[in-house]
């Protein structure tokens, strides 16, 4: 992909760029008040929706066109450089007309070839930044797929904003983080920024900080996060939006590490770790070599492969214990489900012998 930078002049090329702003634009004095705050705050890039997609009809569904004059409000009082979402070619022809700075697409319509390819046509031959969040499916290629689409029409400016994945069973996160997906984002595409944005995968205010965190341990470039005046009052994401005021003091906390470090501790950690796959990789086979006793066991005393209630209680202990251990309790059942599938294959091949 031929990328530039999607740096606005006046925007200092440090870690993070924050991008910040209510889920809504609501009214022009929420609108103005939130603005302001955040511009007190140091904050440079407003964000605001003004097409909203929501799940189900009948909710707040924007204010529509109305708001980008709102939007260019803000501009011209407070400086900051404004962005909204666009999903459709009539939203660009909109947006662009009211002099938005930057443009931003939604994780449903990410999901969405057809409205990619809409929204790349409508933006040929326009010279403006646009963030890219990835598709609420976790389906890395989609997410390529589109922003290949708009690179293809001419959008060299893009950012990828990552905002989680859906799923059926909500528990911590609203959205599903899977790191490993923007991880691989950034090696296959290294010079493309990546934005983390903690209030949609988080849901709910209080795991802002937290994931910020995460974004920026793992080299992310910039935070998208809503921000709202009266958080509890919003008329969308209300669980998930934080004053300006909390806002400055999450950023404030943040630890920035630089990237690139002297490299002396890293490889003594890095061997560290060589040394702990080795171990696991070990301490597999030898899992395996025992399951392959069991295997002729069973078959000696015509015993069936699969025992559920044993598996039921290694998946339940184990992943209570990896919990104790500060890991997530699915990530030790999914690997301890892929050892019980190796563990099994292993003794059917015992058995078929
Ligand atoms: C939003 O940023 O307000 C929004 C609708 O986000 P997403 O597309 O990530 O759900
Ligand atoms: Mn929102």
């Amino acid at each position: 992909m031929e990328l530039e930078s999607i740096l606005l002049p006046g925007i200092e090329p440090k870690r993070p760029i924050i991008i910040a702003g209510p889920c809504s634009a609501e009214t022009e004095e929420q609108v103005m008040q939130t603005a302001t705050e955040l511009a007190n705050r140091g904050i440079r890039i407003f964000r605001a929706g003004i097409w909203k997609p929501r799940t189900k009809p009948g909710g707040f569904e924007g204010v529509g066109e109305p708001g980008l004059a709102w939007l260019q409000r803000v501009k011209q009082e407070t400086g900051m450089y404004v962005t909204t979402e666009v999903a459709t070619a009539k939203h660009v022809e909109a947006a662009l007309n009211a002099g938005m700075d930057m443009l931003w697409i939604g994780a449903r319509t990410c999901a969405n070839p057809f409205a990619m390819q809409e929204i790349a046509d409508a933006l040929a031959g326009v010279d403006i930044p646009v963030l890219v969040k990835n598709p609420v499916n976790p389906d890395l290629e989609l997410w390529i797929g589109g922003m290949e689409r708009l690179n293809n029409a001419g959008v060299k400016r893009m950012a990828a904003i990552h905002r989680g994945f859906s799923s059926y069973d909500k528990k911590i996160y609203r959205n599903l983080p899977q790191w490993h997906i923007p991880i691989e984002l950034r090696r296959r595409i290294p010079n493309l920024p990546i934005f983390c944005d903690p209030s949609h995968i988080g849901g709910k205010r209080e795991l802002i900080a937290s994931l910020s965190q995460q974004a920026m341990d793992l080299g992310f470039d910039g935070l998208i996060v809503e921000s709202h005046c009266n958080p509890d009052c919003a008329w969308s994401d209300a669980a998930q939006q934080v004053t300006p005021d909390v806002l400055a003091y999450i950023l404030n906390l943040l630890v920035i590490r630089k990237e690139k470090q002297s490299t002396e501790n890293l490889n003594e950690l890095r061997t560290q770790i060589d040394e702990c796959d080795n171990n696991i990789i070990e301490i597999l086979a030898k899992r395996m070599r025992i399951c392959r006793e069991i295997g002729t066991f069973k078959k000696e005393h015509a015993m069936t492969i699969l025992q559920t209630g044993r598996y039921n209680e290694i998946l339940e202990k184990r992943g209570a214990q990896g919990e104790l251990c500060g890991m997530s309790a699915d990530f030790v059942r999914t690997i301890f489900e892929a050892i019980h599938g190796e563990s099994v294959r292993q003794q059917m091949e015992i058995i078929n012998k």
